[in-house]
């Protein structure tokens, strides 16, 4: 058996088009759609999720402001440069480089960032309202990029049975809502689970983010399955690989996403489709007020 490939690409390109549609249309409301980006110190992985959101948000006509600061500026000088940027009615959305050096307390970060500019999920009223689906909020992109994927490709999740590999805030538990709320029965795994292979086995869909390079091998998979792999780490020859062993997955299942070229290719555009969804809440709240 040979297993449908999930790319990204497809995915992202849909998005990227929707995308720069509807920033066209708030431009010709005289809004530039704006991220402001926030990052403390030079770590790599930082840098290269950067440089993508520049990108994407270039092509889609989404204006950046780049907030960069030092790995050892002072918190207060961090939290008061960031009180600023979230009253400037300017900016729609912030992306805050996570996790911040120790001296920058997160919850005093989390407590200055607006529901509404929150556009990555982190904080807590976020949280909240992607849990009580309140709305009002935005998912962490990496969850509802999994969400854009399972969509595009037609795999239904309402009454599938669906495992979740981790249970980070970033990842995994926002991830289990967002299936739930689409009707999905949902399991979640964790570093201490017992024999999460079985619990795979018997599920309809799985998807991994524990960041354990090629975790997800033989024993885990059966053919009915579709796979989404999140995780993103150096395998032992130093390149990118998955959670999943591809080579395996793609034999045994029926459908898998791979590393590179899967998951993390989506998480950059809906980062991009909530600034503008920031920005268009914004201009429905001032036209209320007209
Ligand atoms: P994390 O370290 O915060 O969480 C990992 C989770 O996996 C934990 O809940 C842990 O209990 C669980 N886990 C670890 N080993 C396990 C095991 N053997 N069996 C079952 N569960 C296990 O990581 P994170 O921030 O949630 O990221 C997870 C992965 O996703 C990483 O590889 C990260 O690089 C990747 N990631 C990808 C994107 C993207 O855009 N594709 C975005 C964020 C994170």
């Amino acid at each position: 058996m040979t297993s449908q490939i999930l790319k990204g690409a497809d995915v992202a390109a849909k998005l990227n088009e929707e995308n720069r549609q509807r920033a066209e249309a708030l431009q010709h409301m005289g809004l530039t759609p704006t991220l402001a980006i926030i990052r403390v110190g030079e770590r790599e992985d930082d840098l290269a999720y950067e440089r993508s959101a520049l990108k994407r948000c270039a092509n889609a006509g989404v204006a950046v402001k780049q907030y960069i600061f030092p790995a050892d500026v002072p918190e207060v000088e961090f939290l008061s440069k960031l009180r600023r940027i979230a009253r400037d009615r300017s900016i729609h959305g912030c992306l805050i480089f996570r996790p911040l050096p120790k001296h920058i307390d997160d919850a005093k970060v989390c407590a200055i960032l607006p529901l509404e500019k929150d556009v990555d999920g982190i904080t807590p009223a976020a949280m909240s309202a992607l849990y009580a689906g309140t709305g009002g909020g935005f998912a962490p992109c990496t969850a509802q990029a999994c969400i854009e994927m399972l969509d595009h490709y037609q795999i239904p999740c309402a009454g599938k049975r669906v495992v979740v590999i981790g249970r980070s805030l970033v990842v995994g538990k926002p991830l289990a809502m967002l299936l739930m709320a689409r009707d999905a029965t949902v399991m979640v795994c964790h570093s201490k689970t017992p024999d999460t292979a079985a619990i795979c086995r018997n599920a309809d869909i799985v998807i991994s983010a524990a960041g354990r390079a090629k975790m997800v091998g033989m024993r885990y998979m059966i053919p009915r399955h579709t796979v989404l792999d999140v995780g993103i780490n150096v395998g032992e020859d130093g390149q990118l690989v998955g959670d999943v062993d591809f080579d395996a997955a793609s034999q045994v299942v029926h459908a898998v996403s791979p590393v590179p070229g899967g998951v993390g290719t989506v998480t950059c555009s809906v980062l991009v489709r909530h600034v503008i969804e920031a920005a268009e809440r914004r201009a429905a709240k001032l036209l209320i007020k007209k």
